[in-house]
């Protein structure tokens, strides 16, 4: 496993829409687990494939329950409203106020291509539309509400970047 730099927004990797998994081969296996050491060494609680410059539909999240790991992620279902702080480790030491669904469901195939579904509420909600839009080409900042703020050292102590 490896640590992969982190691709900072105005990389145009950001802005392009991922492929579709159609083989997990090593290379993307591997792809994986740096994604997983790459995420936890930058204390984020999620992180998309493109943000290590990989077009490819992949993301992986921890909400502190352990990692998921979700590859061509669709969601199925969203509903309510959430209001609150994000954050994107591509933007590093910035946040800004996003609404997002409160209640998420969606669905996925897992590191051995087994089809899952998962729901999520409050942040787990928040980190999938939040990675589902790098698959897109989307930042949060597109959809902040009264502009980015910089994050002092001591808020990135409970930082919730994705
Ligand atoms: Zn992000």
């Amino acid at each position: 496993m490896a640590i992969r730099t982190i691709r900072i927004q105005g990389d145009s990797v950001l802005e392009k829409r991922c492929r579709e998994v159609v083989e997990l081969t090593p290379k993307t296996r591997e792809l994986i687990e740096d994604m997983i050491e790459t995420m936890y060494e930058a204390n984020g609680v999620g992180l998309a494939a493109p943000q290590v410059g990989v077009l490819k539909r992949i993301v992986v999240i921890d909400v502190g329950e352990g990692p998921i790991v979700m590859i061509n992620p669709v969601i199925l279902e969203s509903s309510g409203e959430q209001t609150g702080d994000e954050g994107c480790l591509s933007l590093p030491g910035k946040a800004g106020t996003v609404t997002r669904p409160n209640y998420v469901k969606a669905r996925a195939y897992d590191e051995s291509m087994q089809e899952f579904e998962i729901e999520g509420t409050e942040l787990l909600a928040r980190a999938i539309c939040h990675e589902l839009d790098h698959l897109e080409g989307h930042m949060y900042t597109e959809k902040v509400e009264g502009g980015l703020r910089d994050v002092t050292y001591e808020d990135a102590g409970d930082k919730q970047e994705t």
